[in-house]
């Protein structure tokens, strides 16, 4: 068989996107072999397909066990001889799955790194014909990185007991660094190396500054996602609790999941979450890493993430179908205080400090731009996108930016004046001329700043603020959050360097709504004539029920898009329905008599 015919009887896909027939044609010809592309873009078929190619068992490396039992089991619904191991099983389960593989009866095998690596299962390993590594989520190599897993670092000596087996690794997330260590790292031998484009233009970039960020995210949800799929990220579990708790009070499907959570409750949360529609998970950052649901209609970010990379591969959990997400973030000068104070008093070197100071003031460079957010998301991945996305705030509605010297320099004198020792809050009571406790105890009612600065709302001060820091022209005391002057802030005082800001000073009372995306289904199927929206809603019914009844989620029996195209092509034999998008023999074998008779009096 080739490749394409595996693809084509074995998945029900017409055709390779992107560089997925290369990436194939390089493992099979025996080269180690790197890819870098998004998520969503199609990697694990690029292992997959050499897996049923080649002699022998390809062993897959992925680091979270959820992620591997939902791989696994979609093979298995598609005829494919697929196991894992991992320590949900058992002695003898684990027994016969070796034995299997000793006979060459399974074509790939999942497994996490710490047990592979686990001493004595190198030596059954001895007897069976490894044909690949295939490691995926390779990033976790990487020391500098977000998802860094010790036991990726150790996977090179084992690889490099089986000469015979390539190698390939696969990641979405990768900056030049993380490329270099993974080759590095991993052994890679003279690898062939593969980048696809990590634009993901069906996804729509926001940020909006912080204001009451629970009403800013109930309007959201309401105005554009009410009956969709998401996940909202904070920061800590305490705030990922209150959050579900609001969201339930507003009607919505929300679940939390966090690392505070027991295992069983974080299972089954999950489970709901893979299983169901409109659903809303609220989570920290330990939920997410591997996640295949392919409509997360959108990602929302309550706090900032620590880098752009981060901010990518979380948002990046969004419209894995590829039909258009909401990517929304909301942030303010506490997240950017909170994240600096959280690198300097984390562990690690001065050397990792600085490197962490550099993502988040990269990331913060990407909430303050003027220009297309996607262009700077982009250039980090070191592309260049020669246009303005036009599908992203920044490109939507133009932000302007005004000369914000004067506003700069009544704030840095009010601060001057009242000798660098308070916060953001008293010193815009003082801008505002307000007569507080605190104002009266250190007589700031007699300074010449006091009242200069009614021109303007507490919103639009907190947000010269927000810039003066990420710009670097002031800078937040760590132990007692008072604003503090930089080299520059002189300069801007004295008139000797000019401030542009961001014209976001007016909050939106109600805020901007963009006219109510629509959910995916109407997205796709808007031409329906009142036939086949009738077949449409019948089947949906039928995949429901299937889905139950399989205990499966219901993308698994028939994705969204291979509804779509199956009311396109209204098949009537067998032969037909492996033209539609998504069915491949086994879908025939087990729902093709099902399907075909929706169809048989369309005609
Ligand atoms: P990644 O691991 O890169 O995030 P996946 O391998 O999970 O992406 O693939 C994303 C989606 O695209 C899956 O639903 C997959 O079935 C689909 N897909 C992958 N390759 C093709 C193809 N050649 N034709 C159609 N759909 C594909
Ligand atoms: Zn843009």
């Amino acid at each position: 068989m080739t490749a394409l015919q595996v693809l084509k009887s074995t998945f029900g896909y017409d055709s390779f996107q992107g560089r997925q027939s290369e990436i194939i044609d390089s493992i099979v010809n025996g080269s180690d072999t790197l890819v870098l592309m998004p998520t969503g873009g199609g990697k694990s078929l690029c292992y997959q397909i050499p897996c049923l190619l080649l002699d022998g068992v390809g062993i897959v490396v992925s680091p979270l066990i959820a992620l591997m039992q939902d791989q696994v089991s979609t093979l298995k619904s598609l005829g494919v001889k697929a196991e894992y191991l991992n320590s949900s099983l058992d002695f003898d389960e684990r027994n016969q799955i070796l034995h299997r593989m000793q006979n060459d009866d399974i074509d790939l095998l999942y497994m996490a790194p710490e047990g592979l690596l686990r001493p004595g299962f190198f030596q059954s390993l001895q007897d069976v014909n490894v044909s690949l590594f295939a490691i995926d989520e390779a990033h976790c190599v990487s020391q500098w990185g977000h998802d860094f897993r010790p036991e990726y670092l150790r996977l090179a000596e084992l690889i490099n007991q089986f000469p015979q087996a390539k190698t390939i690794a696969l990641t979405a997330t990768a900056d030049k660094k993380t490329r270099i260590e993974m080759i590095d790292k991993l052994q890679l031998n003279d690898p062939n190396i593969f980048i696809s484009s990590f634009d993901r233009p069906n996804i729509e970039y926001r940020v909006e500054s912080k204001g009451k960020g629970n009403q800013q995210l109930y309007s959201f949800i309401k105005n554009e996602h009410s009956e969709d799929t998401g996940i909202v990220y904070c920061l800590s579990r305490k705030k990922v609790e209150k959050t579900t708790a609001f969201l339930k009070s507003k009607g919505f499907n929300a679940y939390s999941y966090h690392a505070g959570l027991s295992h069983e409750e974080r299972n089954e949360n999950q489970e709901i979450f893979l299983s169901q529609d409109n659903i809303i998970m609220v989570a920290t950052i330990a939920f997410g890493m591997g996640i295949d649901k392919p409509d997360v209609r959108f990602v929302a970010h309550l706090d900032l993430p620590s880098s752009l990379e981060a901010y990518y591969q979380e948002t990046g959990r969004a419209g894995r179908d590829g039909l258009s997400s909401t990517a929304w973030m909301i942030y303010g000068l506490q997240d950017v205080v909170l994240r600096r104070r959280m690198i300097d008093s984390g562990e690690g070197a001065s050397d990792y400090k600085k490197v962490s100071h550099q993502k988040l003031n990269d990331i913060l460079g990407f909430c303050e731009t003027t220009t297309c957010r996607r262009k700077i998301i982009l250039k980090y991945f070191d592309e260049e996108l020669s246009i303005n996305c036009n599908n992203c705030d920044t490109c939507l509605s133009p932000v302007e930016q005004m000369d914000g010297t004067t506003f700069a320099q009544k704030l840095l004198s009010c601060i001057y004046r009242t000798e660098q020792n308070f916060g953001a809050a008293h010193i815009i009571d003082v801008l505002h001329g307000k007569m507080t406790e605190k104002v009266m105890r250190f007589n700031h009612d007699r300074l010449s700043t006091y009242g200069i600065g009614d021109d303007l709302d507490d919103y639009a001060w907190k947000s010269i603020i927000r810039q003066l820091v990420v710009h670097g022209h002031l800078r937040i005391h760590n132990e007692i959050s008072s604003l503090v002057f930089t080299d520059s802030s002189k300069l801007i005082l004295s008139g000797k360097l000019q401030f542009k800001i961001r014209k976001d000073l007016q909050e939106q009372k109600k805020p901007k709504v963009k006219k109510a995306k629509k959910a995916p289904s109407v997205d796709v199927f808007k031409n329906l004539s009142v036939g086949e929206n009738q077949i449409f809603e019948e089947i949906k019914n039928w995949r429901t029920k299937t889905a139950k009844k399989l205990g499966v989620p219901a993308y698994r029996v028939l994705s969204n898009k291979s509804l779509s195209s199956l009311i396109d092509l209204k098949p009537q034999t067998s032969e037909e329905l492996y033209e539609v998008h998504g069915i491949g023999a086994a879908k025939v074998k087990d729902f093709g008599e099902e399907i075909l008779n929706f169809f048989e009096s369309s005609n």
